[in-house]
């Protein structure tokens, strides 16, 4: 936890630094990209600072999915026509790109829902019973928790005050029953990356998988899964810049080659005539855990969304992404009455998002992100989002989150303290 009152914020009238320069060098060049930024909000020109939750879409993904509809309606992988052909080359393509973005192999890759659905595929398709047991931090977002409590024996990782997981508790914690190390990459509350390459050597020692829900992580973080050596990484489109309804379910070869069957339908046997005789024969992974019809708009979408983050680079974005948590974190530092979680918690360990606490007598804190949306024109999220048992385990009454992004500059964050601190006043 932290109250920094550091006297270099924001909103204390210095003049742009060379590094607030450089960091507003690529969020300038970016915002024309993205339509969303231009509108209005109660009277004010939007400043969007909940990215965390869902990103606005740059044009080059929304021109993917209206291509989609306007030139190339067609099913996929069934047409034996022209337009199935494009609109099969198109959705493949989007495999490829998020392949090259994650250092997958395509068929490593099942498209799935979101991340949510991807965690529930993970979950199903290893047979977990009521006495395996999964180990994951307490702080978990509720689609890193619910599955283990619904088909296994869920083991949380115990987390200090401000909802950090006591990582030096995760070994005393694994037992022969231990199926499964389930982690976010990063909290969607308080930003912090997890210690990935130790809880991967622990659970290497101990012979069992590795779950990284990249959720959050996926549009902030250059993610090599072959680098990072984890079974499982599961994220959505909606948050890295892409359409809602898709996401994606990394799992390494051989875990895949063993997974129960998830769902079935069209598109995943490999068979004539009557489905009711003899064995079915599946077609190869990742085909036979994509039952039915995919989001064939959304998926090319997501294809155009990593696209558009590639000719960034995830190393661009990284660095914008350091400078940002430093810039929030020191503006909010500078208000008194706002706690910041896992405030003292370095940018180089956390992506740009910041959750606190404002004391703002008779407010909830959803009360704030209304008012930060209804009087300053600032959309942050408010509540809980989706954490329920870090909330109450860390005795917080909901929570405000700050989470901006590639196209953010330092003026959006200089609005929103501007305005919290004119809430607490
Ligand atoms: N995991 C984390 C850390 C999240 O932040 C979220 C969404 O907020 C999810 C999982 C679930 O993602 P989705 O709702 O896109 O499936």
């Amino acid at each position: 936890m932290t109250t920094t009152t550091t006297t270099t914020g924001p909103t204390n009238g210095n003049p742009a630094s060379a590094s607030t320069t450089s960091l507003n060098h690529l969020a300038e060049s970016l915002r024309p990209e993205f339509p969303l930024l231009s509108r209005e909000l109660s009277g004010h020109g939007l400043v969007f600072l909940d990215s965390a939750s869902t990103t606005p879409k740059p044009r080059v993904v929304i021109d993917a999915v209206s291509h989609y509809y306007a030139s190339c309606t067609a099913n996929v992988h069934r047409g034996v026509h022209g337009l199935g052909d494009e609109a099969t080359q198109l959705y493949d393509a989007a495999r490829l790109e998020v392949a090259g973005l994650l250092n997958a192999a395509p068929d490593e890759l099942v498209f799935v829902r979101g991340a949510t659905e991807a965690i529930n595929l993970v979950a199903h398709a290893l047979a977990l019973t009521a006495d395996d047991e999964v180990v994951f931090p307490a702080s978990e977002h509720h689609a890193n928790w619910l599955p283990w409590r619904v088909r296994a024996a869920p083991v949380p990782i115990p987390i200090d005050g401000d909802g950090v997981p006591r990582w030096e508790m995760i070994e005393s914690l694994i037992t022969p029953r231990t199926k499964l190390i389930s982690v976010g990459h990063v909290s969607n509350v308080t930003g912090v990356i997890a210690p990935v390459e130790e809880i991967v050597a622990i659970a290497r020692r101990r012979g069992i998988p590795v779950l990284l829900d990249g959720a959050q992580s996926l549009s902030h973080l250059p993610v090599d899964v072959k680098k990072l050596d984890v079974d499982f990484y599961a994220a959505s489109s909606h948050k890295a810049f892409g359409p809602s309804g898709v996401g994606v379910l990394f799992a390494k070869r051989e875990r895949m080659a063993k997974f129960g069957l998830y769902q079935v339908g069209g598109g995943m046997v490999a068979v004539n005539g009557d489905l009711g005789i003899g064995e079915l024969v599946l077609r190869d992974p990742p085909f036979r855990f994509e039952a039915g019809t995919p989001a064939i708009e959304a998926t090319i979408g997501f294809g155009a969304a990593v696209r558009f983050m590639r000719k960034i680079g995830m190393t661009a974005i990284r660095a914008h992404d350091v400078q940002m948590t430093d810039y929030l974190l020191r503006g909010l530092g500078t208000i008194s009455g706002v706690r910041i979680l896992a405030g003292d918690v370095p940018a180089s360990r956390r992506i740009a998002l910041a959750t606190f606490v404002v004391d703002a007598p008779a407010m909830t804190q959803e009360n704030v992100a209304r008012a930060l949306s209804d009087m300053f024109g600032i959309c942050v999220s408010g509540g809980f989002h989706c954490t329920h048992v870090l909330h109450a385990r860390a005795k917080l009454d909901g929570t405000v989150r700050a989470s901006p992004h590639i196209f953010n500059t330092t003026g959006d964050i200089d609005r929103l303290v501007e305005a919290v601190a004119e809430i607490v006043g």
